[in-house]
Parts: C-alpha cells; structure tokens; sequence
C-alpha cells in the first residue's frame, strides 16, 4: 500500500471532530508551500533604487534574469538589486537553506557543509542579514504600557584582529576566573523595551550607563504620547522622561526589599517591569547558544533576537519564509567591508 493510501484509509477512521482538525492543519502545510514558492519569483512593479513605477524591461543579466530600468532615477536593475542577496553568485534555493539554518541557529561551519559555502561567506552573510535587520526596528513606535529596561553585556573583543591598523587591545585581556561582571560600566549597554501585548524593541547603545544622548536615539519619536513607560530606577531615564509632559514614567524598584538583591522586582498592580525582564532571559539564553558574541556584532544579534520576538507572535507567520522575503527587499543590501569595518564597540551617539 502507498503512503497516501495508508494517510487516507487511516483518515477514514477519524470522527468529525478529529478530520476538522487534520484538514485544518493540511490547509496550514499548504499554505507554507504556497507562500515558499512566492517568494522565489519576485513581482517587480517599480524601481528597486527610488520606488518609480515608470520602469522598463532591459534585456538580461549575464545570469539570465531579468533586467529593468527606471526613467526617473536612470537605474538597471534585477528583481534583487538592493537587497541583501545581490551581487553575490549563490541561487535563492541556496539563500532559502542558509536563513533555514540561521533560524535554527546552526554553526558557521554547518551552515557553510550544507550551503557549499566557504565558512568565511557563511560569516558574511550572518551579518549581512542580521544587519540588514537593524532597518526593521528603525521605524517600530511604542505606545500604551510600555516597559523599557536595559541589560548588560561583558565586552568581548573577539574578532579585532591585534595586527589590524584601527584597532589596539584597550586593555590586557581578563584572565580566565576573573569576574568580568565586577567591571561596572564595562560592559556593553543593551536597551530593550516592549509594548503590553505588543511589538518589542532592542539595541546596543554602547558602553555602561546609558546616557541622555543615547537614552534620545532609543527614545525620541519611538515612544507615542500619552503612552505610559515603567522603568526600574534609573535616573539617566528620569532625566530623559522628564522632558515629555505628554508621557508619563513610573519608576518601580529593582527588588522590593533594596538590600536584598534576591528579592522579587517592585510590582504596583499592572504596572511591572516583568515582560521586559522575561525578555533579558531570553536574549541571555540565546546569546549563550553562540559561545561568545564579539562586542562589535552584539547589536547583530539583538537585532536576529528581536526580529524573532517580534514576529513569531504573528499569526500564521512562517519565520523562514518572512526572513527570505525581507532580505530580498530593496534597500537592505550592505557591503562588505562596512560590516568587517564595524566599531569594536557600538557607538549610537
Ligand atoms: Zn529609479
């Protein structure tokens, strides 16, 4: 008997009850399949560069896709131009494997087994995509309940070469048993603040205590007045907050019993800081599956964390099949050597 035969003469055997929930889950599968065999064929209705819809077909690329060109900026262009994935010599097929991978959170050196990519390409295009992610947080406003609290992260050095011309080790490195953790103000700042029920937002603001000038590139223009945002203590965020009448800030305790660093978080009925804090446990245990995130693409890995957060909470969002879609979007494309360039240590102002 075939295997289709044995899943019909066995669905045969369901109650109603039972079929309702087969066939819903089959509309499900198909519907993935649908939406993966979209994304390999891209509409192209106006300009990868300036968005004009006044393009035209022009012949094709040495590949054999398509070309266009755009009367109003005078630009030639494929269906991926911009993105993430041009200029570089690998079939979407390959792309849709390596985001699976990256999902998943596979090594480098899987990732470039199973690609048939060199691992040093697997490294690029880690960060080529998770740097494109920053754009997705660009443009996210937070309103009604909003929690903001940041967490910190030792600084690791890892991937500055000693030999390179613009970097030198700023200081000897720890020894191992040395508590990095009692370094105050030595590790890497991450802000994350989250929407009640809603959409998240993470980023590395640089080093130790954030300050105003960073608190503004978190902040201004994110948060929608009349909005309401918790905080723990910090005062750098009650100087920021206080220049907003039309935002409130409730500051609640780090641990209700000050003294006592194991005591619960200050809770003042629905006002916590809780989800926020769920959420620096989840970026901590992610970022332990990577063995050692250097500083320099620490933010690279807020933005994948973020991007997951943000995303899986959608309804009938297939992850893969989304990442696939946005790195093949306009604008998301970065050289590189602006990614092998990054800072030791993020600076956002
Ligand atoms: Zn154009």
């Amino acid at each position: 008997m075939s295997r289709l035969d044995t899943v019909i003469n066995q669905a045969k055997r369901l109650n109603p009850d039972e079929l309702k929930v087969v066939s819903e889950e089959i509309l499900h599968i198909l519907k993935l399949v649908n939406n993966d065999s979209k994304t390999t064929t891209v509409v192209v209705n106006s300009c990868r560069r300036c968005e004009s819809k006044n393009i035209v077909k022009f012949g094709k690329d040495k590949n054999g896709k398509q070309r266009y060109k755009c009367s109003n900026c005078g630009s030639t262009f494929t269906e991926t131009s911009y993105s993430v994935i041009s200029n570089t010599h690998c079939d979407i097929n390959t792309w849709r494997k390596y985001v699976e991978l990256l999902l998943n959170g596979s090594s480098l050196q899987k990732c470039s087994e199973e690609c048939k990519i060199s691992v040093r390409t697997a490294f690029i295009w880690r960060h080529k995509i998770l740097n494109a992610l920053q754009k997705d947080q660009e443009n996210r406003a937070l309103s009604g309940i909003v929690e903001a609290d940041e967490t910190f992260i030792s600084i690791s050095y890892k991937g500055n070469h000693k030999n390179s011309k613009n970097f030198t080790m700023p200081r000897a490195p720890y020894r191992r048993g040395t508590d990095s953790r009692a370094q105050t103000g030595s590790r890497a700042c991450v802000m994350v603040a989250h929407e009640r029920n809603g959409q998240t937002y993470g980023e590395v603001l640089g080093k130790g205590q954030p300050t105003i000038a960073m608190l503004s590139h978190a902040f201004d223009n994110r948060i929608i007045p009349d909005s309401i945002v918790i905080s723990d203590k910090a005062i750098g965020i009650k100087n920021y907050f206080s220049r907003f009448d039309n935002i409130d800030l409730i500051q609640l305790m780090a641990h209700v019993r000050p003294k006592s660093m194991s005591s619960p978080p200050e809770v003042k009925g629905i006002y916590h800081i809780q989800n926020v804090n769920n959420l620096h446990n989840r970026f901590h245990r992610f970022l332990r599956g990577y063995n050692g995130v250097s500083t320099k693409y620490l933010n690279h890995y807020v933005n994948l964390f973020i991007w997951i957060e943000n995303y899986k909470k959608i309804e009938n969002t297939n992850l893969k099949t989304e990442l696939l879609s946005y790195i093949t979007s306009s604008n998301t494309h970065a050289k590189t050597s602006d990614i092998l360039d990054l800072p030791a240590i993020p600076v956002v102002a």
